[in-house]
């Protein structure tokens, strides 16, 4: 099969010939037809992240149709629907008895220490596997570990939404803003966008946005809309937004951070969290049953994927370079 490697950090990434992989055990092989690129892979080529097994196919965001199941599998069988999580989970720490697979010490990341999603078949475990339901899109299973089940995580298990609170979305014109205002509104709340990009607005608004804020104190218009501030936020920039969405909390509010696109670290003012009661939390990846929840609210209609444009894998070094240059609007997939 053709498949995307990547051989060395820092390299651009060779596009080749290499085996469909056996499987055994627990294992499953899927054949995809569609495969989302992350911002992740790009960091992983650059070598942000320190424990990449080289040379790896990169790519987490899996889903197809079942070719074939080891002898160990039970609750799958070729011909099923699939999606994955990003990461196989060990099964045995008690993070995994307790259904937060997310928080694994010993899970393996696709793309990063096995290999990953840029190929036609991948071999994955039952471990990682949900169904996908009836009227579900290839985009919309694709993105449904790494981004909607990401969000569903973020928002509705660690965040604790309620229908009707009103939610601020930092970040709202990116690749997981476009997706959180989407579920915010599917969730029943009332969705606050801020996007430093004045022009992406009216999109935003199309897609369920109730306000959307554009200017650099945006935590003074929030209060101005809402009275007090908003119930939850969820934060996914780092830095240039951090402190002002810190100030738009209503007292008592919930932040969840998420994976931030600037990691320095940011000033955090004690005195006015301990005022108002406000809580911070941090919220990674997704679990089987965020995916299941994400996926539903796909076949329900209620969330779509937000495809830039579809690609060739001969063409996934041109794509890196689009996406570094930040000129995509929404996701790139690769056509396998
Ligand atoms: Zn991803
Ligand atoms: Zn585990």
């Amino acid at each position: 099969m053709k498949a995307s490697v990547l051989k060395e950090l820092k390299t651009p990434i060779s596009v080749e010939e290499v085996e469909i992989p056996e499987v055994s055990g627990h294992d499953v092989l899927i054949k995809q037809k569609l495969t989302g690129i992350c911002y992740r892979d790009i960091l992983t080529q650059e070598g942000f992240f320190p424990r990449v097994s080289l040379p790896i196919i990169p790519g987490h965001e899996i889903s197809g149709t079942i070719e074939k199941v080891g002898e160990q599998v039970e609750d799958f069988k070729p011909g099923d629907r699939v999606a994955s999580l990003i990461y196989t989970p060990c099964g045995q720490c008690e993070y995994c008895k307790s259904g937060n697979e997310n928080l694994c010490p010993n899970k393996r990341t696709f793309g990063e220490t096995v290999n990953g999603g840029y190929a036609q078949y991948i071999k994955t475990t039952d471990k990682s596997l949900v169904k996908v339901p009836e009227g579900v899109g290839d985009a919309e299973a694709s993105i449904s570990a790494c981004v909607t089940g990401m969000i569903y995580n973020a928002m509705k298990r660690v965040g604790g939404l309620v229908e009707g609170e009103n939610v601020l979305i930092s970040g709202a014109g990116g690749g997981v803003g476009t997706h959180a205002i989407q579920i915010a509104k599917a969730l029943g709340a009332h969705v606050i966008a801020k996007t430093s990009s004045p022009w992406k607005a009216e999109k935003l608004y199309g897609l369920g946005a109730d306000l959307v804020v554009t200017s650099e104190n945006f935590d003074k218009e929030i209060k101005q809309h809402t009275g007090d501030g908003v119930h939850l936020a969820l934060e996914s920039v780092g830095l240039p937004t951090f402190d002002k969405t810190l100030r738009s909390l209503r007292t008592g509010g919930r932040m969840v951070v998420i994976g931030n696109v600037d990691p320095t670290p940011v000033p955090l003012p004690l005195g006015l969290i301990i005022l108002k009661g406000n809580k911070i939390m941090g919220s990674i990846s997704s679990t089987r049953e965020d995916m299941k929840a994400a996926l539903q609210l796909s076949a329900e209609g209620k969330i779509s994927a937000m495809v830039h444009r579809k690609i060739k894998l001969d063409d996934i070094n041109e794509a890196f370079a689009e996406m570094k240059g930040k000129m995509s609007l929404g996701r790139i997939m690769i056509e396998l």
